[in-house]
């Protein structure tokens, strides 16, 4: 009887907010896990309670500069970059290296150990999309040179280099486009939910930029990570988006969040962010067909966790 691999993965970004999620997900199922991040963008606190777990390694290591992993990798899950506007408006050409020498680096160590590899890609490579909702045969509507460029082209990049190492080397590629996702340990770094939460937590207003009438599809990070590691465990080869289908307008966000927390603070219109999609949400028939994957937890519910691990959170940095 042949011996199974034990299993072995590399994720870089595990020091981020889904990558840390997916670290405990995997080390629970018995999976070694060896995280690479440079914390530019994470926290060490997200991964502090796994340092002493024998399954566990922490490389701190930016992944756009050539790195090595020795011992047998039998998958590679790539998600460092910065992710959101703020960040990778700080750290531009950080984060189109993220996306090309990153991807590129990590998908060669990938070849090397014959691992099967998954790109975090995004629903940011549609734009601002002139179909809705989103299929993954979209190609997208982006601006090359807008504020939003340096990320979803950076993806959009990694994509077809992903794409070219399969088709050239055989690499076991999967790309995951990840629709808006949020829960526990992200931070109030400029994406609405977090943003929303800590501001009604502060009792101070919630700023909506534009109208906020432009649409979200917000994606609790328990389905999240589920969906992505099942486009691990899969063999698929082309991109599958992640995300939940509830469509809700960014004034619906705020007025959840603000009643979530229990806050009186007011609402102020702010100028629209440039480029700020209208509309996003995700044609999910492809994981459910290929992958039997779909949300689970509605947006009430996550949002009641969400807002509970933010108020712990600062309840831990004040005590
Ligand atoms: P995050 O900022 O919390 O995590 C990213 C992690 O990557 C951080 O820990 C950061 O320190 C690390 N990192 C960045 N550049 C690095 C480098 N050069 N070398 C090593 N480590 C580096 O963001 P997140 O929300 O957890 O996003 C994780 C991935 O998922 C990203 O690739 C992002 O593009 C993708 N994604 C996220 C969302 C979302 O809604 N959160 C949506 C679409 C795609």
């Amino acid at each position: 009887m042949a011996m199974q691999r034990p299993q072995r993965a590399v994720v870089t970004g595990g020091g981020g907010f889904i990558g840390s999620h997916v670290c405990d997900k995997l080390l629970a199922a018995g999976t070694e896990v060896v995280c690479v991040d440079n914390f530019s963008t994470g926290h060490r606190s997200n991964v502090e309670h796994l340092a002493d777990h024998p399954g566990f390694t922490l490389i701190e290591a930016d992944v756009t500069e050539e790195f090595e992993i020795r011992d047998p990798v039998t998958l590679v899950l790539h998600l460092a970059s910065p992710a959101s506007l703020p960040e990778f408006a700080r750290l531009p050409i950080e984060t189109m290296l993220a996306g090309s020498a990153g991807t590129y680096n990590t998908l060669r160590i990938a070849r090397r150990h014959g691992a099967r590899y998954v790109l975090a890609s995004t629903s940011e490579v549609y734009g601002d999309p002139l179909e809705h909702p989103q299929k993954e045969t979209y190609w997208g509507h982006v601006n090359p040179i807008g504020p939003r460029a340096v990320y979803d082209e950076a993806k959009r990049y990694a994509e077809a280099m992903t794409v070219a190492f399969r088709q050239t080397y055989g690499v076991d590629t999967g790309i995951v486009r990840i629709f808006n996702s949020y829960g526990p340990r992200m931070r109030d770094d400029g994406r609405v939910i977090p943003n929303f939460i800590a501001q009604a937590l502060d009792g101070v207003p919630l700023l909506i930029h534009g109208d906020g009438e432009q649409t979200r599809s917000p994606c609790y990070v328990d389905d999240t990570v589920r969906g992505i590691l099942a486009v691990a465990s899969s063999g698929l080869g082309q991109p599958v988006n992640i995300g939940n289908v509830e469509e809700i307008s960014v004034l619906g966000l705020a007025r959840l969040a603000r009643d979530a927390v229990g806050s009186g603070s007011p609402f102020k219109h702010v100028e629209a962010d440039h480029d700020d999609p209208r509309r996003r949400r995700p044609d999910i028939s492809l994981a459910r067909r290929e992958l039997g994957w779909e949300p689970r937890v509605s947006f009430a519910e996550g949002l009641g966790l969400t807002v509970a691990a933010m108020r712990q959170a600062r309840q831990g940095l004040s005590g």
